[in-house]
């Protein structure tokens, strides 16, 4: 039952997530207890090294430029910066730094070179390094290998039928080139998505269908709960009930039992039953520090309570995958391409999100 198929079908994976509760409960922690230790969870820090003012049109996002929201937007942080709050991660228990910037995809240049050297630096400091940065190319992504990337974090979202009414600046194919891109390095994948976007229960499975059909699959799969932001366009999404994150979080560990599932976005919202529910599910890393990228999250002390109470462990650094070599800039061997991703969906259009950035206009 818990060998790893990538041949899942959207009817087995619905069966799955509607189970009597109990059942599904009892059937994930068996496959959890089989590929992982259930009293460990990854902690990670979430940084965002550049905010804001980013050009595509992800319905659910405050930091899209066209959308009205309060974020404050920052340029490129520096590599002391960076390092600073690397340091403070790891002193207060994360074993992973995951840096996020506000782009459409990479651009060769001094901005992604000084990526580079952020990378360097956070893998120097035995802490494994994540990046999420847009599209990427085959040359960027072993460019980012070279430096000492750990893993790259690309999210399908959810499923390939209602991206579409999701995001119209790219297309559901993209996200899976750049997954390939970086598979053909030697980074780990890192790719889930968010639900309470509006998508229907099918969508769901048919997000799972497409991440469990990954071969390998991702090594690392977020589950988030939509943050409704004002000014987006899901600014009036209802929130997701704790039962939906649950089923999908014991759905995830199911189809994918090697994965790391990530207890991501919404956790300000539910309660410690209801993580420790997911824990006992399957889900074994979370996010810690009091911001995820620029939405709220539980404070790194209350996690760090929480963990005494249900008696977890945070996860050493490198325990699933060796720590990658930073070959330093000086001795690269990889030269810039400049190559640019191709713009797919160039005419499609959102009417909800057409209405946030109409509305955007008149506030301005
Ligand atoms: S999710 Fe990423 S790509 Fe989409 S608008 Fe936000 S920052 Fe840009």
């Amino acid at each position: 039952m818990s060998e790893t198929r990538h041949n899942w079908t959207k009817e087995e994976i619905l069966d799955i997530y509607n189970k009597p509760l109990m059942e599904l409960l009892y059937d994930a922690a068996t496959i959890h207890r089989k590929h992982h230790d259930p009293n460990t969870v990854q902690v990670s820090t979430l940084l965002s090294i550049k905010t804001g003012g980013c050009p595509e049109d992800c319905g659910y996002c405050p930091q899209a430029a066209r959308y009205h929201t309060d974020i404050e937007g920052n340029d490129l942080m520096s590599v002391s910066h960076v390092k600073a709050q690397a340091l403070r991660a790891k002193a207060s228990g994360s074993s992973r730094v995951c840096m996020g910037a506000a782009w459409r995809n990479v651009k060769d240049g001094p901005e992604f070179d000084q990526v580079l050297e952020m990378v360097r630096t956070i893998n120097k400091l035995d802490m494994e390094v994540c990046c999420t940065l847009g599209m990427l190319t085959e040359n960027q992504a072993q460019r980012l290998a070279e430096a000492g990337l750990y893993a790259y974090n690309h999210n399908l979202d959810t499923s390939e039928d209602y991206y579409k009414d999701v995001i119209s600046t790219r297309a559901f194919e993209d996200r899976l080139e750049t997954i390939d891109n970086v598979r053909k390095s030697n980074v780990t994948v890192c790719s889930g998505g968010i639900i309470g976007m509006g998508e229907a229960i099918e969508d769901r499975a048919g997000m799972l269908v497409a991440l469990a059909s990954l071969n390998p699959q991702p090594e690392s799969v977020p589950i988030n709960a939509l943050v409704a932001v004002e000014g987006t366009p899901m600014e009036d999404m209802e929130p997701v009930s704790i039962w939906d994150m649950i089923r999908m979080v014991a759905t995830t560990r199911i189809v994918m039992p090697e994965t790391q599932v990530r207890l991501s976005a919404g956790r300000t919202e539910m309660s410690r039953e209801g993580q420790a529910m997911c824990f006992f599910a399957g889900a074994n890393s979370i996010f810690a520090g009091d911001k995820l990228l620029t939405t709220p999250n539980p404070d790194v002390n209350e996690d760090m309570e929480m963990f005494k109470m249900l008696g977890l462990n945070p996860q050493k650094p490198f325990t699933k995958v060796s720590q990658p070599k930073t070959v330093e800039a000086a001795e690269s061997k990889l030269k810039p391409l400049g190559e640019k991703p191709k713009w797919s969906r160039p005419g499609h259009t959102i009417e909800r999100n057409e209405e946030a950035k109409a509305k955007s206009k008149v506030v301005d």
